[in-house]
């Protein structure tokens, strides 16, 4: 069912559909500085993406469940260039203790996704 509302960022009437609080202007808008964002910092989480873009959560979500946005686990990336820092890293992490080696493997791989657009 179709909605006629204020568009919370730009104030515009716009007809919503399932729930929008912003017109599809505005979305493409904030989507897009999602995309530059990702495109900066191959490094993100749904958190960081919210934090320093100043997207809503729920957006990025919503974005999710369409496909526009993937989470993807760092194995996919490995091939990326940027992932030979982390690996870098994580050879350095070797020559440390064993104790202290899976402290940091774990640590890693809880954080090993990323985001990445499709369109
Ligand atoms: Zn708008």
């Amino acid at each position: 069912m179709q909605e006629e509302q204020l568009c919370l960022r730009c104030k515009e009437p716009f007809f919503s559909q399932a729930n929008q609080s912003l017109c599809n202007r505005c979305a493409e808008l904030l989507f897009n500085k999602v995309k530059e964002y990702i495109n900066a910092y191959s490094y993100n989480s749904i958190q960081d993406i919210a934090d320093n873009t100043g997207v809503e959560k729920k957006l990025i979500n919503k974005w999710l469940r369409e496909g526009r946005l993937e989470l993807v686990s760092a194995d996919a990336l490995a091939e990326k260039e940027k992932l030979l820092n982390l690996s870098k890293q994580y050879q350095e992490a070797q020559k440390t203790t064993e104790m202290e080696q899976k402290t940091i493997a774990s640590s890693n791989r809880a954080s090993m996704h990323y985001l990445k657009y499709n369109k």
